[in-house]
């Protein structure tokens, strides 16, 4: 069977002495992963379309277990991409993270929209990667099944107020003074709140249209963070380099 579909490779692995194993994000497919046998060859056809967070249409075979690249053509390629070291851990963190979600052809398409998008802001450095980042973690949560229940507390139903807690396990927002009863602590003030709310909540288009100001930034990118770490239920190798290199 041969498939012509569009895709982003978001991991190589290299085998042998000229080939790749790819893990690409299809809007059709979801996460595949596709052999693209001497595409390391600097004459090879495959060259340019399969390279690293290369967005190319792809025409596959499919093999017993697995696709073959059979054509790559480019569309689009990050250059900026590479042009600082936060960029590309970032870039490698959101392709492993993407990399391990459960896709199919009902999300696909809005998954790899919105990675697009982001890789574009990277390369273009038209946004902060603190914002960037976050917004990825908790739309992807959104879009995947996992978005938290953010109208109000969930035993007083507070709406405002300085001080909530988002738990990670179940996704439940606790206000400051329920926590108290508890015996537990908020981990968002006001501002940051918002911006959760919003991520999660607005349509596609004004995804990134929010500010933050100064001392909310690290409350959002923590529970962005860890609200997601939580739901994927496995470690993310590259965060640990994205957190050496950005602070
Ligand atoms: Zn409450």
């Amino acid at each position: 069977m041969e498939l012509v579909t569009d895709g982003l490779v978001l991991r190589e692995v290299k085998v042998g002495e000229a080939d790749k194993i790819l893990t690409i994000l299809s809007p059709q497919l979801g996460i595949i992963s596709a052999s693209a046998r001497g595409s390391r060859r600097l004459k090879s056809k495959l060259f340019s379309g399969c390279g690293l967070f290369c967005y190319s249409e792809f025409t596959l075979t499919s093999g017993r277990n697995s696709w073959f690249v059979q054509q790559a053509t480019v569309k689009k390629v990050f250059h900026g991409i590479g042009a600082s070291v936060g960029g590309m851990a970032l870039a490698a963190y959101l392709a492993e993270l993407t990399s391990f979600l459960p896709i199919t052809d009902q999300e696909g398409p809005r998954q790899l929209r919105l990675l697009l998008n982001c890789f574009y802001l990277i390369s273009e450095q038209k946004k902060p990667l603190w914002q960037i980042k976050g917004v990825y973690e908790l739309r992807t949560m959104t879009l995947n099944g996992y978005m938290p229940q953010l109208l109000c507390c969930r035993d007083c139903h507070a709406y405002e107020g300085d001080g909530f807690l988002l738990e990670y396990q179940g996704g439940a927002l606790l206000c400051r003074d329920c926590c108290a009863r508890e015996n537990k602590t908020p981990n968002l003030d006001a501002g940051s709140l918002m911006a959760v709310r919003y991520v999660c909540l607005v349509e596609d288009e004004k995804i990134f249209s929010f500010d933050l100001n100064e001392k909310s930034i690290p409350l959002f990118s923590r529970v962005a963070e860890e609200y997601t770490l939580y739901q994927m239920e496995r470690p993310v190798k590259s965060l640990g380099f994205y957190h050496s290199v950005v602070q």
